[in-house]
C-alpha cells in the first residue's frame, strides 16, 4: 500500500544531521512507493531542501518564522501540526535525538496517535510495517508495528543506512506559513560547551576512556587516536564522575547512545550501564589490563594491556595507513 511519509529534517548549526537521511530512508520503506516528503523547520532552512532531495525526498516543505529559529517544543510542535494537517500523511519519521525525543511525544499526544520510539530497523513484513527497538538496555529487542491510524516512529541515530546520494537531484521547496504564538518557553541565547572535532551521537569512529585513563591529562592519547581516525572522544561515567572529562561525552544508560562502524573503549570495565549505551557498534575492540574485565564479553577484538602503552602504538600504525 502506497503511503506519503513526512521526515523531519533535523538542522543544527545550519547544516541538517545525517540521522535526517536515514530517516530518508526507512520513509521509503514505510512509503512502500509512495511519496517521502520531508519537512524544514527553521528560520532560515529552505536552502537545505536540495540535500533532502538529494537523499530521496520526492517534495520538500519548509515552515521558516524567525521565532522557529532555535528548537523550542511549542514552536516546532505548532509547524509540524500544521504541516501534518495540511498534509494529512500515513507515516511520520523523526530522528531519535535530544529534539526527536522531546516532540515525538508531544506530536503523539496532541494527534492521539501511537508512536514507535528508538527503532533500528524497519521493514515490511507479513502485510504490516515491523520496526525493531532495543529494550532492557540493549539486552533484547522488540518488534512491533502500528495496527491503527499514522505510522510514527523515531529512529535512533547512525542504524538505518541512508539511501545513496544522488547530487543531480533536486527541487522546489514549498513554503508553508504557520502563525507561530503563545510560545512558553523562548531561547534567549545558546551557550556551547567547546566540543573538538566531530559529533558523538553521529560518529562512525568513538575512542571512549574510563576510570582507566586516570585523569584529564589521559585523555590526551585517545584525542590523539580519534584524530587519526577521524573519530570523536567518549567516555564512561566513572570517567565523568571523577571529573576527568565532561558529561557531555558520557555514554551508556544515562549518557549518550551511539551505534559508531568502530567503539575503541580504553580503560572501562564494562558495566551494564555503559553497555547500555554502545554494545550494538558495529564493531568493538576493548583494552583493558584486567583480563577478565567485562568489557571483553562484548568485545569484538580485545587487548589485555596497559592503555597508556597501546593507545599510542595503535595511534601511529593508523597513521601509517
Ligand atoms: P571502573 O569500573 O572503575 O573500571 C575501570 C577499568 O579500567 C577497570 O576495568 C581497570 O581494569 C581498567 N584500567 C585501569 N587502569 C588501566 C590501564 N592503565 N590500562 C587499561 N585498563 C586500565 N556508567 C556509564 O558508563 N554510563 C552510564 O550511563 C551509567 N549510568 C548509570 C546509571 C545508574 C543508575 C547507575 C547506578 C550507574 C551508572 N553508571 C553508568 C555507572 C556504572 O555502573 C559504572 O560505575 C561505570 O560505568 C564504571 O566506569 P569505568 O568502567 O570507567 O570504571
Amino acid at each position: 500500500m502506497a503511503r506519503k511519509v513526512l521526515v523531519l529534517g533535523e538542522v543544527r548549526d545550519g547544516s541538517l544531521r545525517n540521522v535526517s537521511f536515514e530517516a530518508i530512508a526507512a520513509a521509503k520503506t514505510v512509503a512502500e512507493g509512495g511519496e517521502v516528503v520531508g519537512v524544514l523547520i527553521g528560520d532560515a532552512v529552505s536552502a537545505l531542501g536540495t540535500e533532502l532531495y538529494q537523499y530521496g525526498a520526492d517534495k520538500v516543505i519548509a515552515v521558516e518564522d524567525e521565532k522557529l529559529k532555535n528548537y523550542t517544543p511549542d514552536g516546532y510542535s505548532q509547524a509540524l501540526l500544521a504541516v501534518l494537517d495540511s498534509e494529512k500523511p500515513e507515516g511520520l519519521i523523526l530522528g531519535h535525538t535530544a529534539m526527536g525525543k522531546d516532540l515525538a511525544p508531544k506530536i503523539a499526544a496532541k494527534l492521539g496517535s501511537g508512536l514507535i520510539s528508538d527503532a533500528i530497523a524497519v521493514e515490511a513484513a507479513g502485510g504490516n510495517l515491523v520496526f525493531t527497538r532495543p529494550i532492557y538496555s540493549g539486552k533484547a529487542f522488540e518488534k512491533k508495528f502500528i495496527t491503527d491510524g499514522l505510522i510514527f516512529a523515531t529512529i535512533r541515530p547512525n542504524n538505518i543506512a541512508p539511501l545513496e546520494k544522488n547530487e543531480a537531484a533536486s527541487g522546489t521547496v514549498a513554503a508553508v506559513t504557520v502563525e507561530i504564538k503563545d510560545l512558553r518557553t523562548i531561547v534567549k541565547e545558546v551557550v556551547r560547551k567547546a566540543s573538538e572535532g566531530v559529533d558523538l551521537s553521529e560518529a562512525k569512529v568513538v575512542i571512549a576512556g574510563g576510570r582507566g585513563v586516570k585523569s584529564a591529562d589521559g585523555f590526551e592519547p585517545l584525542k590523539e587516536l580519534a584524530k587519526v581516525l577521524g573519530g570523536a572522544v567518549g567516555a564512561s561515567r566513572g570517567a565523568c564522575d571523577a571529573d576527568y572529562c565532561d558529561y557531555s561525552l558520557q555514554i551508556g544508560q544515562t549518557g549518550k547512545v551511539v551505534t559508531p562502524d568502530l567503539y575503541i573503549a580504553c580503560g572501562i570495565s564494562g558495566a551494564i550501564q555503559h553497555l547500555a549505551g554502545m554494545s550494538n557498534s558495529k564493531v568493538i575492540v576493548a583494552i583493558n589490563k584486567d583480563p577478565e574485565a567485562n568489557i571483553f564479553k562484548v568485545a569484538d577484538y580485545g587487548i589485555v594491556g596497559d592503555l597508556f602503552e597501546v593507545v599510542p602504538l595503535l595511534t601511529e600504525e593508523f597513521k601509517k595507513l
